[in-house]
Parts: structure tokens; sequence; C-alpha cells
């Protein structure tokens, strides 16, 4: 295998790893991190302190990160540890920073590193001062995917007029950035820029950024985000109060990506129905999340924003588009395990979650009738419902005993 096919396996795998995550243990608990940007210098400055919860039954701790990355401490406890660095790489520009185990106290650890952004290989990722896109792709934080998901609080300190967004709660102060993020995902993505614009939607609950969309589009996105919010608002109710960042470039990058509260997304020319439904997932979300994001209960928020796109979608370009659609979700479920074997072995899958709730979705539709469904939907909603017990009970309350028993044979399917 040359070079070359080596990286575009590596580069595949992370693909189908972010899509389909099979996390064994839930290994890395949060990250704390204090980062200086220096835009002048092309410069990222990294203090992080990982906790671990709970250290995996293993000798050592493998991390990858930027192979351009200087490392100039890494410590526990306030004590300098000795590691050794991998040729080993996870997304193709990395390295891999191999720790004994014993060597953590507290299960804290404690790395502090510099970044070049110039050493940025990724054709999607290389550096723009208008637009500095930092996340997994780019190894910018120590990770190892499969120690799980996990929270983080970072300050971020930036160069005058700069501003930044991200997956999390942002607040700013005087001198610096904080972002909290408390839902479990695989990444920390910063985008920064000195000159965003940003359009408000729904009393900034939603709001998208870009630098120069051309004014047609513009209107078509704004219009679409209103359409799509509307409409699940019309079937749904009030949304729970979380907010979405939607930042858009027009880079026409082979990669859009989502994260909590987030998503990445390129355009080309025009803002296609994929970017449609993307969003709409995305927007989705501002109903569903109010199961434990860590575990396969997670297929009730993300099986129910996928079905919740298709549904904005089926409302705005017809059956075709639906019939479509379900295709598609029964080609990508196929030979996939079931809902309730992610249960039984306590792992996550997220093609499983996502498309094999959304499929669940669809057949309950199919079998109760577009009214009832419609009317359910809103009820788990406005119900606050958190685990599949809790709907399962709903479903039996609300729809009869013979559909719950029929909702818990397609779990096991
Ligand atoms: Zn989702």
């Amino acid at each position: 295998m040359n070079y070359t096919d080596l990286k575009r396996r590596v580069v595949l795998s992370i693909f189908i790893l972010l899509s389909s995550l099979v996390v064994f243990s839930q290994s890395i608990k949060n990250y704390d991190g204090n980062i200086r940007v220096d835009i002048n210098e092309r410069k990222v400055q990294t203090d992080f302190e990982i906790t671990f919860n709970p250290l995996p039954r293993i000798d050592t701790i493998k991390l990858f990160i930027h192979q351009a990355a200087n490392i100039s401490n890494i410590s526990s406890n306030s004590n300098s540890i000795q590691y050794t660095v991998l040729k080993e790489q996870f997304i193709g520009e990395d390295k891999a920073i191999v720790i004994n185990r014993e060597e953590i106290v507290n299960d804290k650890l404690t790395i502090n590193y510099s970044y070049s952004l110039d050493s940025i290989q990724n054709k999607s990722f290389r550096f723009n001062k208008d637009w500095v896109e930092l996340n997994l792709y780019t190894a910018w934080f120590p990770f190892n995917i499969d120690y799980g998901n996990f929270e983080y609080a970072i300050n971020v300190e930036l160069p005058p007029k700069y501003e930044l967004i991200s997956s999390g709660v942002i607040s700013k102060n005087r001198t610096s950035w904080q972002v909290n993020q408390k839902m479990p995902f695989v990444d920390i993505p910063l985008i920064l820029s000195s000159h965003f614009k940003c359009i408000s939607v729904e009393k900034g609950k939603i709001k998208v950024y870009y630098l120069d969309l051309n004014s047609e589009d513009e209107e078509i996105i704004k219009n679409d985000v209103n359409a799509q919010y509307n409409f699940l608002n019309g079937i749904l109710g009030k949304s729970t109060t979380t907010n979405l960042i939607l930042a858009i470039n027009q880079f026409n990058r082979p990669i859009s990506y989502a994260r909590k509260g987030f998503i990445s997304l390129t355009i080309g020319n025009s803002f296609s129905i994929q970017n449609e439904k993307t969003l709409a997932h995305e927007i989705g979300h501002l109903w569903w999340n109010k199961a434990s994001a860590g575990s396969w209960e997670d297929w009730l928020n993300e099986g129910f924003a996928e079905y919740s796109s298709i549904l904005i979608l089926r409302k705005k370009y017809g059956e075709e588009n639906f019939d479509k659609n379900i295709r598609e979700l029964e080609n990508t479920i196929k030979d996939l395990p079931s809902i309730y074997q992610l249960k039984k072995e306590n792992t996550i899958n997220q093609n499983v979650i996502t498309y094999k709730g959304a499929y669940l979705l669809y057949e309950l539709e199919n079998k109760i009738g577009r009214k009832k469904f419609t009317d359910f939907l809103k009820t788990v909603h406005q119900k606050k419902i958190r685990d599949t017990s809790e709907l399962l009970m709903l479903v039996k309350n609300a729809l009869g005993i013979e559909t719950k028993n029929f909702v818990e044979t397609k779990l096991n399917e």
C-alpha cells in the first residue's frame, strides 16, 4: 500500500468511524482548555487538562495530535510525565503520543503545546485568516476517538476584532471568549473570523454565520431556516431552550459536519436539497434533545431529528422526495444491529440510533396514520420523554398495547 492509498484509507476511516462510532468504554470525561490564537504568527498556544472517567483498563493511554504540534510539557498532578511519540496516524497528518497509565494521577492529564496554523495540510481547512476553522480533522487538540464522547470548557484569547463560534454555550468577557459544551460529543470545533456576517432567526435561537453569500442565497437560506422552524413549531409546539449555530462557507469543500447545536456547512454555487436536509436535521434537534446523548437512548434525539428532517422535506417537495428518502433509509440500515442490541451491549452506533431510529418512526407512522402520528410526536415532545421506557409507556397509553408491542418488536429488529 503506497502512502496515498494509506492516507486515503485513514481519511475514509475517520468518516466511517464518525458515522458509526462504537464506544466500548467512556474514557475521556472532559477537556478544560486555555487557548491563545495569534493570527499574525499563525499559531495556537494551548493548555489542556483532560479528565478521564474512568481510566481504561489498559497499560497505556494513546492520544493523537497534529504531527507539527510542539509539545512543551505533559504532566499529571504537577509532575512532568515521560511520553513516547509514535508515527501512527489517525487523520493522516497527526502523530500518536503514548503515556504510561500509571503516571496519570487522579484521572487528570495536562498537555501544553503550540500548533502552527500553517502546518494544516487538509485542503478543506488550510489556514485562511478570514475563516480559521479548527476541528477533529485538523487534529488541533489531543484526542482518541476510541475514548468516546466528552464535554469541554475552554477559554479562548483572540486577536482584536476576531469573533468565535463553536458548538456549545458561548460567552465573552473583555479579553477572551468562553465555550461550554455539556452535551458530550467527539469534537471541539472552532471557527474564527474578524468579519462574520450573521442572520439571526427566531430571536437569536438560530444564528447563521457566513462571510459573503450573494443576496439570493442569503434570502433562500433565511427562508429555509424560517420555514423549517415554523413547520416543526406548528406540529410540535414551542421548542426546548437550546440554540443552533449554522456556519456556512462557500469553499465547496468535500465535507460538511454537524456537532451538537452546531453545523459547518459548505456550499458551492447553490444551496442544495442535501444542504437543506442537513439543516432540517439540526433544526429538529431544537425539539429533540432530551435523551442522554452519551448512550443508546440517543436514538430519541437522533432518530426523531432525522425523521423530522424527512417530514420537513416531504412537506416542501412532496411524496416522491419522501419515497426516495425512505428507500435511502432502507439501504442504510440493511445489516445494522437493532437499537436494543446497542442497549444490550452498552454501545453507541451513530447509524443505528439515527437511521434505524428514523425508520422505526416511519413504520409507526405507516401503522397508525399521519394525523395520529403527528399528534403522537407532539405528545412525545410536550411530555418531555427522556428515555425509551417512558416512550413505551406513552405509546401504550396513547395508542394501545398492540402498538406498544409493535414498537418493541421494531426496537428488537
Ligand atoms: Zn443529530
